[in-house]
């Protein structure tokens, strides 16, 4: 991924300047570790990921960080049917959608204009200005991939 890391704590530090929030280096290692993270993720995963990597970061941190930096729009905060909040890279990143299987549970992201497009027209129609949207096509994988995670599951 290229990311301006730098530019990214740049921005996170004027936030929290305006918010009145603490600047402490653990948000930043935080912030560091979201957006090299591939992919989208929960909170508890990006927790572990740390710790594994010998953090000191507390788990009530990395959760009110992961908040604070989906706040400032560097994260994009998502919710893909389950009872879950995830998160992803957002900062320097083009704006897209995603398709769910609901059978390996496997995530596909897509960038389609027409969307956008759409998102743009209807907000100018009914006067709104819209700061991003969220667009999930549920339903099953056709790779046979996807039909034999399902059997491994029906067999544990
Ligand atoms: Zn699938
Ligand atoms: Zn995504």
């Amino acid at each position: 991924m290229n990311i301006d890391l730098n530019a990214a704590h740049e921005e996170f530090r004027r936030y929290l300047k305006k918010e009145k929030h603490r600047i402490t280096p653990e948000r930043f290692e935080v912030l560091d570790y979201a957006l090299e993270f591939e992919g989208h993720f929960g909170a508890d995963e990006l927790f572990l990921k740390m710790k594994n990597n010998n953090s000191n970061v507390s788990r009530a941190t990395v959760y009110n960080t992961l908040e604070l930096l989906a706040a400032c729009d560097l994260l994009a905060k998502r919710n893909f049917g389950e009872n879950k909040t995830r998160y992803e890279a957002k900062y320097g990143r083009k704006s897209h959608d995603h398709l769910i299987c609901t059978n390996c549970g496997s995530i596909k992201e897509f960038s389609e204009p027409a969307i956008e497009k759409i998102v743009k027209e209807i907000s100018e129609k009914l006067g709104f200005e819209p700061t991003g949207h969220s667009f999930n096509i549920f339903g099953k994988c056709t790779n046979s991939n996807c039909k034999m995670r399902q059997n491994e599951q029906n067999n544990s």
